[in-house]
């Protein structure tokens, strides 16, 4: 049996997919430790986890580039990837490149239009089952080339406008959509992920665009008995959200209003400067307090478009809230992450995770993967301890972590 598995990557070579590669090509050769890959932690142990040298990228993209050329950007502008390893991966990373294909923008909105300089991605820009016909065919290809048993489909891909009116419930909805040709209720998420079901891979979406799993594609993967899970990857300010919300509901104290101002400025807050991809992601950034504290608060996320920051995002929290005899206190933290750096282990461990499950046949959500992400589909618990208990107790119940 291949042990070796697929990570196919939608928006292949963006910051975090370039991050991705490196920092996993890196790890394998030993070049930098594993800091950050918590499917590492000794109690992940027996799961007999797929090995990080074991995984083999492709995937999709929309802007012409290759992995050095990406990875070599980052260095220059935040310093994140060391040159000398960059250097030390050459031929790792020119294989890796010869695996990006051209994905599809169709319907995709102005901010991610104006990224594609790719000619062949226009190519199928008027038919919907054309589009999903060659994203297969890409997917397939790399399965056979690579002698793959297992693949994993990724959606690291620019945050897309919400479409208009309802997403499609059931597949019947979808395929007619399909059949129709109508994109005015698709985005390229969704043809992503319908490929990926199709083509029988486990599939996550890292990102805010929650089109990709909408009811009619969780019903999909769930009919074919493929896992999935999403939305919008855990990785900085959101998660020090969860992780602290709770404390003021342990001690009893009010809180009255939570303000959190972010400002970025890689090519993710640029798309992010465009109100409609905006939407999405302060959506799924402002639920997570009233649900961890039980109460409807004030609150505020804003974020914004600072150029000279590149991938060092900066988020300014402020919390007001009442103690003991109704007197009123405040807390502030700044938190200053380098965007790719946290997000890229997340989808180290959940590729890793998603094997897991392919492996044991299991189909649906992986609700066990919910620490991972700011919306985590079919899972109300916001409580980033809870969220990481349960994940443990997941693998206690599947029999392989001794108890
Ligand atoms: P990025 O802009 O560097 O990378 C996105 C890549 O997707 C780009 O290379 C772009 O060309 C490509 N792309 C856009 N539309 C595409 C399409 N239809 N098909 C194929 N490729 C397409 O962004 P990033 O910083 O790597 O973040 C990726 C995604 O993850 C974003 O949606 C972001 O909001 C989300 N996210 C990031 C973090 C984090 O960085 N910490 C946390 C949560 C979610």
């Amino acid at each position: 049996m291949n042990k070796r598995l697929g990570v196919w990557m939608v928006g292949a070579l963006g910051g975090i997919g370039t991050t991705l590669v490196v920092g996993a090509r890196a790890i394998a050769r030993g070049l930098v430790s594993d800091t950050g890959v918590t499917t590492n932690r000794p109690e992940f142990e027996p799961l007999n986890l797929v090995g990080v040298g074991d995984l083999v990228f492709g995937g999709h993209e929309v802007r012409r580039s290759e992995y050095w050329e990406s990875g070599y950007q980052i260095h220059k502008r935040s310093g994140s990837i060391d040159l000398e390893v960059l250097n030390a991966l050459k031929d790792d990373l020119a294989e890796a490149s010869a695996r990006v294909r051209p994905g599809t923008a169709v319907h995709c909105g102005d901010a991610i239009d104006g990224l594609v300089n790719d000619e062949a991605v226009r190519v199928d820009a008027h038919d919907l089952r054309d589009a999903i016909t060659r994203i297969r065919a890409d997917v397939a290809d790399f399965r056979r080339r690579e002698g793959l048993e297992r693949v994993v489909v990724v959606n690291l891909a620019s945050t897309e406008p919400d479409v208009e009116g309802e997403l499609p419930g059931t597949v019947a909805e979808l395929e007619a959509l399909l059949d129709a040709n109508d994109a005015s209720r698709v985005r390229p998420s969704m043809l992503y992920a319908y490929a990926a079901f199709r083509e029988g891979c486990a599939f996550l979406n890292f990102t805010p665009s929650s089109a990709a799993l909408c009811p009619a594609l969780r019903r999909l993967g769930e009919s074919l008995g493929l896992p999935f899970m999403g939305n919008d990857g855990k990785t900085g300010e959101t998660l020090v959200k969860s992780a602290l919300a709770p404390m003021f509901k342990y001690r009893n104290l009010r809180v009255l209003s939570w303000q959190g101002y972010n400002i970025l400025g890689d090519r993710d807050g640029q798309v992010l400067s465009h109100r409609d991809n905006l939407a999405s992601k302060v959506r799924s950034k402002d639920a997570v307090l009233a649900s961890i504290l039980g109460y409807p608060l004030h609150t505020h996320v804003g974020i914004d478009f600072v150029e000279s920051l590149d991938d060092l995002k900066t988020a300014w929290d402020f919390i007001h809230f009442r103690g003991f005899l109704d007197h009123k206190m405040s807390m502030q933290f700044t938190w200053q992450g380098c965007d790719a750096i946290l997000a890229a282990p997340l989808v180290l461990d959940m590729v890793r995770f998603a094997e897991f499950a392919l492996r044991r046949g299991e189909g649906g959500a992986m609700r066990q993967l919910a620490p991972y992400f700011k919306s985590p589909v079919d899972v109300d618990e916001h409580d980033l301890h809870r969220q990481f208990h349960a994940m443990t107790d997941y693998f206690k119940d599947v029999g392989v972590v001794p108890h």
